[in-house]
């Protein structure tokens, strides 16, 4: 495959069809701020553009800089990203911006080793960051660029063993200029053109280079492995009130959703729940069951609900139940909220 010709016309198309995002330099224009380039690539890893535009004006607007951000309190970081899912990352983004502040004297490293060596920052983002905010020829790997790699080169390789391979295919279309636009426009490419189900081949710039399109089946790409099952898992989640607040914990810094606020609920296991961990030995109601698919297994959370004659004697916060929507509850406790909610106004 000739990478000039291929890193050429993308480039072309990106000049005029580059989406506008609110963390991104035009086409061909000065690289934007890496403390935004960074945020950016945090909060899009296993989420969508549309859904992490609100929370990056959010943080951005709140924490202006890496510095005010190493500044913040953990806690307030972590109920502003509740939602987004995987709270590691927002740990990790955190301890990020510490370190940046702490070791760098508040500006970000611009080689895509030395960002590799901070919290929180693997291939995808060190590369990412590299590219488009200092513009180094680093070769940025993403879901949608798999993708493409894949069609352009028809592998018949499925994913995730194709990976090796397809970084190989990748790494030599990456101009020496440009790096950071080029990784865009892949990007852009496999969001808005090259799509899963539906590839618009006739309005692609590869098109002419492309083996999958010649195949007459470009959406058979990229092959993937069968998935295996997720195990299924049990827990409980406690809704106890007392004068119109309810009893929220933090969870344990390490863990599933490790530092969050949360409803008090036992462990999740493989048995059926039960009420051993309840915070308060009082008569419980069943509210209902809310589902949550985290990466590797799959919960099913029984809510329970009472009220406490009294508010001492249990560890954790009382918070206002018509504030709930401001506890910054991961989305799994926001459902088990919602559904105590509703069963309550049912009740009432
Ligand atoms: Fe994807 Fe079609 Fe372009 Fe090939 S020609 S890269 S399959 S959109």
């Amino acid at each position: 495959m000739d990478a000039k010709r291929v890193s050429e016309a993308l480039l072309r198309w990106y000049d005029g069809e580059a989406r506008a995002l609110p963390w991104r330099a035009p086409p061909g224009a000065p690289p934007p701020d890496p403390y935004r380039v960074w945020l950016s690539e945090v909060m899009l890893q296993q989420t969508t553009v549309a859904a992490v535009k609100p929370y990056f004006n959010r943080f951005t607007e709140r924490w202006p800089t890496v510095e005010a951000l190493a500044g913040a309190d953990s806690a307030e970081v972590m109920a502003a990203w509740a939602g987004l899912g995987y709270y590691a990352r927002a740990r990790n983004l955190h301890a990020c911006a510490k370190a940046v502040v702490a070791d760098h004297g508040g500006r970000f490293p611009e080689t895509e080793d030395e960002l590799r060596a901070l919290p929180g920052i693997g291939a995808y983002i060190g590369a990412a960051v590299a590219a488009i905010a200092f513009g180094e020829a680093a070769t940025v790997v993403d879901a949608n660029v798999e993708r493409v790699i894949s069609r352009l080169h028809a592998i018949e390789t499925p994913l995730p063993k194709a990976r090796a391979e397809i970084r190989r295919l990748a790494e030599p279309l990456t101009p020496d200029e440009r790096a950071g636009d080029f990784a865009q426009a892949m990007m852009d490419l496999g969001a808005t053109v090259c799509t899963v189900r539906d590839p618009g081949c006739p309005q692609c710039p590869l098109q002419a280079m492309c083996a999958a399109t010649a195949s007459d089946e470009p959406a058979r790409f990229p092959l993937k492995a069968p998935r295996k099952t997720k195990p299924t898992r049990r827990g409980t989640a406690f809704w106890l009130e007392h004068e119109r607040t309810v009893l929220l914990v933090r969870r344990p810094a390490r863990g599933m959703l490790g530092g969050m606020r949360a409803l008090p609920s036992g462990p999740w296991a493989d048995r059926s729940p039960d009420l051993a961990d309840a915070p308060a030995d009082i008569d419980w109601k069943a509210f209902g069951t809310v589902s949550h698919v985290f990466t590797h297994f799959a919960l099913e959370l029984d809510v329970v609900a009472g009220r406490a004659l009294t508010d001492a004697g249990v560890e954790g916060e009382w918070w206002p139940v018509d504030a709930i929507g401001d506890a910054g509850l991961p989305t799994l406790f926001a459902k088990a909220a919602a559904l105590a909610l509703a069963q309550r106004e049912n009740d009432e």
